[in-house]
């Protein structure tokens, strides 16, 4: 399986890209004695320490490689601006195929590497990466989140996520029917792994009604052990006739294609880039589905890892994931207010966080600066 990368122009002038995208820093580390190749972007510091995770994945080349870890950071600077969050945009990628080239030296050295960029970006688990490599890299640096709980971190952000999800999921019923009770709600899940898998027990203990689906047949059995789930066909889950479809899968389920065929009345899922095109905000949008922007519901394992800083207590952050219920809320009113499609208000939101907390930046500062 390849990961999607968007198409972008052949990057002739790459370094020219990162400047006019507002990269503040692109850094690589090439170690001869472990293999390590890597590259961590940092998008925006402005609200924090850039924080993302670091994807372990067999890129084709280091441009493709290039194209997904800057798309990948900006997009955190977005997601943790949104959330009201004081941590900027990074992410990182080994490029490789994780089960041949993995090697604790390897880990340590990329820890190392972590570390040399001084708490400017401060990594995390992603695709390729465990809980353990943390840990492991948490011996050569302090820049690293997401360690087990047992070390003082915050552990797999999973079941965070999935808790953010129900809270979008009651701001989403909120607006549409005037009442935030799940209970009785027909929802249906594209994909029931680590999110997808415990969003479904939250639903269930809520008395909600669910259909499920995932290419995995035993994920989706433990899911019908354990909840009574009824289950469709992966390709078809998008147009089951439900209150709310749930995309925790992959991204891009949103297209053109889908779309017309959705049989919900609103999309509020942990996928990442759900949407297949810029398009497709204003096509979902006309469709009269309302869609639930991706890095505003999906937030609850941010804002969980953000509570590592203050000493992490899981009831404590739970309370902070709540929060997603009302900013869920806040880009409805916006979207509402300026005309504008779901997704372009969740942008807008996070760029008047940015531009607030630039302007704090150069108040403190002081002229001239
Ligand atoms: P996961 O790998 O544990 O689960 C994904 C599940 O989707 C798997 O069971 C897989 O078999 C299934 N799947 C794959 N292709 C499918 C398809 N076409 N149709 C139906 N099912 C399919 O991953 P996860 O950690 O649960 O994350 C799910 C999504 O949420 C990912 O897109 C991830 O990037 C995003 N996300 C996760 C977190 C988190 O805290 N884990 C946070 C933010 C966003």
């Amino acid at each position: 399986m390849r990961c999607r990368v968007d198409k972008l122009p052949p990057m002739v002038f790459p370094l020219s890209l990162m400047a006019a995208e507002g990269f503040e820093q692109v850094a690589y580390r090439y170690d001869a004695s472990t293999g390590l190749r890597a590259i961590v972007a940092i998008h925006s510091t402005v609200l924090g320490p850039g924080l993302g995770g670091t994807r372990f994945w067999p890129y084709l080349n280091e441009e493709e490689a290039l194209i997904d870890v800057t798309r990948l950071a900006k997009g955190m600077t977005y997601k943790h601006a949104a959330a009201g969050l004081h941590q900027g945009g990074g992410k990182a990628v080994i490029i490789g195929d994780p089960a041949r080239l993995r090697s604790d030296e390897l880990i340590l050295a990329y820890g190392r590497f972590v570390e040399e960029l001084s708490g400017r970006y401060l990594t995390a688990e992603d695709i390729g990466t465990t809980q353990a490599d943390m840990n492991l890299i948490g011996t050569v640096t302090s820049h690293v989140t997401g360690r087990s709980e047992a070390l003082g971190g915050s552990g797999d952000p999973s079941p965070a996520t999935a808790l953010g999800l129900v809270w979008a999921m009651r701001a989403v019923a909120e607006r549409l029917w005037g009442e935030a009770e799940l209970a009785d709600r027909h929802v249906c899940i594209a994909g029931v792994g680590k999110v997808g898998g415990a969003l479904a027990d939250h639903l269930h203990a809520q008395g909600a009604r669910l259909t499920v689906a995932d290419v995995h047949p035993a994920a989706v059995a433990a899911v019908v052990r354990r909840t009574g789930a009824d289950v469709v066909a992966p390709d078809i889950a998008h147009a089951v006739k439900a209150d709310l479809f749930a995309p925790c899968a992959l991204g891009a389920g949103l297209s053109s294609i889908t779309i017309p065929e959705l049989g919900c009345k609103a999309v509020v899922g942990s996928a990442n880039n759900q949407l297949a095109t810029a398009q497709d905000a204003q096509r979902i949008h006309d469709s009269g589905v309302l869609y639930a922007p991706d890095y505003i519901v999906n937030a609850g394992g941010v804002i969980n890892i953000a509570e590592e800083k203050v000493g992490y207590d899981r009831d404590r952050a739970n309370g902070q994931i709540s929060r997603i219920h009302d900013t869920v809320l806040e880009v409805f009113d916006l979207a509402e207010s300026a005309g504008i499609t779901t997704a372009a208000a969740a942008d807008r939101l996070a760029e008047q966080r940015l531009a607030e907390g630039l302007n704090l930046r150069r108040e403190s500062r002081g002229p001239g600066q």
